[in-house]
């Protein structure tokens, strides 16, 4: 089965960098499969689990949005925060999750940028407990 080198990389570290079979993200406009010789393109991604396939094994990864650019060489995606799942710590995921919900059902009036900043925090939160869970 053919190969092409996969890159997981946020401002602080390189989370991944394996050669793969192929990787499923969700870009904007939907689910994504990629395969190797994928033409070039750049797209941003929906906060949401990435999986990763060498041979039968998937492994997932929790991926906070940012970007999937497919190189020739290689296959790159940049984003602000992603974790594999032994690196989720569970009980903080929970934690963020009840926060954030907290603060949408907050009565009263409602700032729109924390209403924002509340979604994005909540589904973060949804995003590593669904990796933890396979
Ligand atoms: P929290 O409110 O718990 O900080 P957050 O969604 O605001 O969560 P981010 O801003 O996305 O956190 O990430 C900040 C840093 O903390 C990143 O390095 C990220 O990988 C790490 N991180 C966040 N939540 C977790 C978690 N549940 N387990 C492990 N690492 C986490």
């Amino acid at each position: 089965m053919s190969t092409f080198l996969l890159e997981i990389v946020t401002p602080d570290r390189v989370v991944y960098s394996e050669q793969v079979n192929s990787v499923t993200v969700r870009g904007v406009e939907g689910e994504l499969g990629i395969l190797p010789g994928h033409i070039p393109f750049v797209t941003p991604l929906q906060i949401a689990p990435v999986y990763v396939k060498i041979g039968n094994e998937r492994t997932p990864f929790a991926v906070q949005g940012g970007f999937v650019e497919v190189r020739k060489d290689k296959v790159v995606i940049l984003a602000e925060s992603a974790e594999r799942a032994s690196e989720i710590d569970r009980e903080r995921a929970e934690a963020a999750k009840e926060r954030a919900q907290a603060r949408l059902n907050a009565k009263g009036r409602q700032d729109e940028i924390d209403h924002r900043r509340a979604e994005l925090a909540l589904q973060r939160a949804m995003n590593r407990i669904k990796v933890t869970q396979g």
